[in-house]
């Protein structure tokens, strides 16, 4: 008889966005390779994160009410581990430079966003946030 093959428990990654069609998108995205679990606002993502242990958390930045800098900043020190990746618009880029210093994210992806880059992005922050390196900022060496 053959051995069990037991698969290895799947990383848990946790999706904010405020658009329903771009949630379902990053679920497509992600589920042959993550357990995907959705959040449709920063107050959203907060009881998720209450509730459930996540590995990777892929946030919009511009929301209502939090944006994804904001959440991220108040999760920073709840969730050391979390490897973060933000979404966001060209003219967010004041707030990810922010971001990057302040919430120690590891990786962000400028819209319009596809599938590669955004696999890639979280491959890299995850090996970013395993190495405790997140001194990146938009191309400057620092
Ligand atoms: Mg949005």
């Amino acid at each position: 008889m053959l051995g069990l093959v037991t698969a290895p428990a799947r990383k848990r990654l946790l999706a904010v966005d405020d658009e329903p069609d771009m949630l379902d998108f990053l679920e497509r995205v992600f589920r042959s390779e993550y357990e995907v679990l959705r959040a449709g606002s920063g107050e959203e993502a907060l009881a998720v994160l209450d509730q459930s242990p996540v590995d990777i958390i892929v946030t919009d930045q511009k929301m209502p009410r939090m944006t994804g800098v904001q959440l991220l900043e108040r999760i920073r020190d709840r969730c050391p581990q979390l490897v973060k990746v933000l979404v966001s618009g060209y003219t967010d880029v004041p707030d990810i430079q922010r971001a990057v210093e302040q919430c120690h994210i590891h990786q962000y992806v400028v819209k319009p966003v596809d599938s590669e880059r955004l696999r890639e992005a979280v491959r890299e922050a995850t090996a970013r946030q395993a190495s405790g390196d997140w001194s990146f900022s938009l191309g400057k060496a620092r």
